[in-house]
């Protein structure tokens, strides 16, 4: 730059003995001007970010990966971190996984790693093991024009993909933000899509033209969502606008493929946000058809308060560094359908208990065409859904069994959920809440007393899940 100051000075001035006086302090204006947009174009990419113009440290990084970047380069090859690693670590956030890009092809990665297997069909990829962390290493990936460009019966673009530069890694990339690489030979960081400045304004920028990056892949929509809630980014306006006519594409999405997103998006820590995200933008539907059919028809707050609070108590526990289960986030998000179904079919006579199986077996199998629950994970929601029932019945011996059951703590908080969100069920709740808490004697004692209450009022007779109340407590005042 120093140079060029030079050298636009000096043809200002050449200039200027033609040109008079006057004109000098204006022409060194606009050639610095043409300058300066010249190093800002995108024609002057890549830029190279030295060390000292930015904050990543070894220090923050998996020591496996470092090593993995290390023994790629001592073995001839370019190898960078990329991806959520770089973008986290600039933004003082610490990475979930570090991701390595390389110009070694899959099976040269292999040759350099014994622990190192081979996945993918379509494209390989090779997973680096060190105990339980991974290191993926992806083979830098070529332009579509290279690899050729087929459209599939629907017509979403399908890529043949083949290997490439860097550069046309890093254009292939989703988001810019999610194209940095950093390299551990000088500790530089390169930037060839604008990605820095996208970073410091807090802007998420699809990469391309984004209706046919979403064509190519409608994922692309869930990760915008997911990354500007996780991040505070604001999404941008071209990379936003196209979202509600594409969000139809979702219907390609594998099943299978969705079940993993959904996970992503919902048990980070940002689920109440992302959930209004994906409602806003049309996206929701296709995740969770009859929930958004039902937020649509009800008339009344319950199903909104009841899954907002489920996902913030999600985020709560994470933030609070507590596990969560997907299959807790599936039973509350498909309550609703669940316990509109159960009242249906007590109100046709069936026993409350029929009628959360079944009910219970109707909504998992058809919500697994959308999103393709593990069957580990549906049993887990089916079981939280039941046990809302047998909470209910509170029968000598079973009450006991239901306490040493392994779900009574996931059962408990959902039905907790439902006493917060409104539900008539606080005397239930209360219950079970002291109950857990006392010793053998008092439990013995609130159990009998129970039965009396019972033979004075009669057996209850159930009628399936408890109409709604009036309002929603509540919390954090207790109004
Ligand atoms: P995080 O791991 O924090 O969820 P990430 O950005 O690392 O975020 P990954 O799913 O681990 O996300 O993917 C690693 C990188 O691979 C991304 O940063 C992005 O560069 C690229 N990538 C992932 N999915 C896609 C996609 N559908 N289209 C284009 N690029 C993608
Ligand atoms: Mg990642």
């Amino acid at each position: 730059m120093t140079l060029d100051i030079k050298v636009v000075a000096y043809f200002a001035l050449y200039n200027n003995k033609k040109a008079g006086v006057n004109n000098l302090f204006d022409q060194v204006k606009s050639l610095i001007k043409r300058v300066f947009a010249k190093e800002h174009s995108p024609s002057e990419f890549p830029r190279i970010i030295s060390r000292d113009h930015h904050s990543i440290s070894r220090a923050h990084i998996s020591e496996n990966a470092l090593k993995v970047l290390y023994r790629l380069n001592s073995s001839g090859y370019e190898a960078y971190l990329v991806g959520g690693g770089v973008r986290d670590l600039l933004l003082g956030r610490e990475p979930k996984d570090f991701d390595v890009a390389t110009n070694a092809s899959p099976e040269e990665v292999r040759k350099v790693f014994r622990n190192c297997r081979l996945i993918g069909r379509r494209f390989r990829l090779a997973h680096v093991y060190f105990g339980r962390e991974i290191i993926e290493v992806a083979t830098f990936r070529g332009d579509s024009e290279a690899g050729g460009e087929r459209r599939s019966k629907d017509g979403l673009l399908v890529r043949d993909n083949v290997y490439g530069s860097l550069e046309e890694d890093a254009w292939r990339r989703d988001f810019t933000i999610n194209s940095l690489y950093y390299s551990v030979k000088d500790f530089s960081v390169v930037d060839h899509v604008g990605a820095m400045a996208d970073i410091k304004a807090g802007r998420l920028r699809i990469i391309g033209d984004a209706v046919e990056r979403y064509r190519e892949d409608p994922v692309r929509m869930l990760r915008a969502v997911r990354f500007s809630s996780k991040l505070g980014f604001v999404i941008s306006k071209e990379t936003s606008k196209p979202i509600f006519e594409c969000a139809p594409l979702m219907e390609s999405v594998s099943s299978a493929r969705l079940f993993d997103e959904t996970c992503k998006l919902f048990l980070h820590g940002y689920a109440l946000n992302t959930y209004e995200q994906l409602r806003h933008y049309g996206l929701f539907q296709y995740l969770f058809p009859s929930v958004e059919k039902s937020l649509e028809e009800q008339d009344h707050e319950y199903p909104k308060v009841f899954i907002s609070r489920g996902l913030e108590n999600t985020d709560r526990r994470v933030a609070e560094g507590k596990p969560v289960i997907a299959a807790f986030l599936m039973a509350v998000l498909l309550w609703e359908s669940v316990r509109s179904l159960v009242a249906q079919k007590c109100e046709q006579g069936m026993r409350p208990m029929q009628a959360y199986q079944e009910a219970a077996d109707e909504v998992i199998s058809q919500q697994v065409k959308y999103i393709a629950m593990p069957r580990r994970v549906s049993l887990q929601v089916k079981e939280i859904w039941i046990m809302q029932a047998k909470l209910g019945m509170r029968r000598g011996k079973k009450v006991f069994e239901l306490l040493e059951n392994q779900r009574f703590r996931a059962a408990f908080d959902f039905l907790q959920l439902r006493h917060q969100s409104g539900e008539e069920v606080s005397e239930l709740y209360e219950w079970w809440a002291s109950f857990q808490d006392c010793d053998l004697e008092n439990q013995e004692h609130m159990l009998s007393e129970l039965r009396k209450r019972e033979s004075r009022e009669g057996p209850r007779r159930r009628r399936g899940p408890h109409r709604r109340r009036r309002r929603p407590k509540n919390e954090s005042t207790g109004e």
